[in-house]
């Protein structure tokens, strides 16, 4: 069954592209593809105080990531279109890992519109308006509430956007930044990597308004594997991946539901995940409960491939 994964921070913990093969991370192609079909969205991210040295660090992931694309092209490829993507879905290569570069938090664009179309042609397909900074374009939900909610240039940014075919991401942002975007937006936008906050308050998870307007858009909503997202203790298992999905299925339906598991980006797993190799176990205990079989390849993949073949251009 198709695997998409929303949100891997891999190319921050490698420097190679020999590394991405095989390592002793949550993530690997080699373990990815053990489960069969697998899409990676490969998210650009580096701390830090000062957002020029931020910008810096991601633009040496997306090199990594083009770099190893180069180098192995029968085992990696980025999709930047929709021909891509259709083609991917038609083929059947097991060996090769199909991906789309994401990055986490404005920081990459500086204050120049233009540098998103630099960053288009250079494969970007997804921006995540903020990771834990308020930055240029928006405040992040563990920022200071620098322009409460999108800046004058967040409104451009999300503009151009989507007229260039880059999805757009709310996992992270304050939630005045979700309602400005879902005021503003023309395009569908996703959660890539955040979960129910009635089910477990955390700050990063999304509210009921929130998952409803996501649905209402048409957008998907990736689920995070970091146990203090899925459980209020802290401590979670498989259960509590299912219980999420259960939930935003039961409040909006199973077509907007999709995993962004924040592999390498996260400190802790629940108790049987020890990476990506195990992402299998998840959809077997969907399988389980009453899910019909086309329910779950949808959660599995084919929700955030249907998102993408309605905003990728040709
Ligand atoms: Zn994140």
């Amino acid at each position: 069954m198709l695997f998409f994964d929303a949100h891997c921070d891999i190319l921050s913990a490698v420097t190679t592209p020999e590394e991405l093969f095989s390592n002793n991370n949550h993530w690997d192609v080699d373990r990815a593809l053990s489960n069969g079909s697998f899409v990676q969205v490969f998210s650009l991210f580096a701390e830090g105080k000062d957002s020029n040295e931020i910008k810096y660090k991601m633009e040496k992931q997306i090199d990594l990531a083009l770099l190893a694309e180069k180098n192995y092209p029968d085992r990696i490829k980025l999709i930047r279109n929709k021909d891509e993507l259709s083609h991917f879905i038609g083929s059947s290569e097991s060996k090769k890992i199909n991906c789309l570069i994401e990055a986490e938090g404005a920081e990459i664009l500086g204050d120049s519109l233009s540098e998103l179309d630099r960053l288009y042609d250079a494969g970007l397909r997804i921006l995540t308006l903020s990771w834990n900074y308020d930055n240029a374009v928006c405040d992040s939900i563990a920022g200071n509430n620098r322009h409460n909610g999108l800046s004058a240039f967040g409104r451009q940014v999300v503009k151009r956007a989507g007229d260039l075919g880059i999805i757009i991401d709310v996992s992270h942002a304050s939630d005045k930044t979700f309602s400005d975007v879902a005021q503003i937006s023309e395009k569908p936008f996703i959660a890539s990597h955040s979960n129910s906050r009635s089910v477990c308050s955390h700050r990063r998870n999304l509210t009921d308004e929130q998952i409803s307007c996501i649905a209402k858009g048409g957008g998907v909503i990736g689920i995070n594997l970091c146990p203090d997202f899925l459980n209020n203790s802290g401590n979670a298992d498989i259960m509590d991946i299912i219980r999420h999905i259960e939930y935003i299925s039961a409040l909006v339906g199973t077509e907007f539901i999709g995993f962004g598991c924040d592999f390498d980006g996260i400190d802790n797993l629940p108790a049987g995940i020890s990476g990506v190799q195990d992402t299998g176990k998840i959809i077997e205990a969907l399988l389980r409960l009453n899910y019909k079989e086309y329910e779950v390849k949808d959660i599995a993949g084919l929700n955030f491939i249907r998102l993408l073949h309605g905003i990728l251009t040709a």
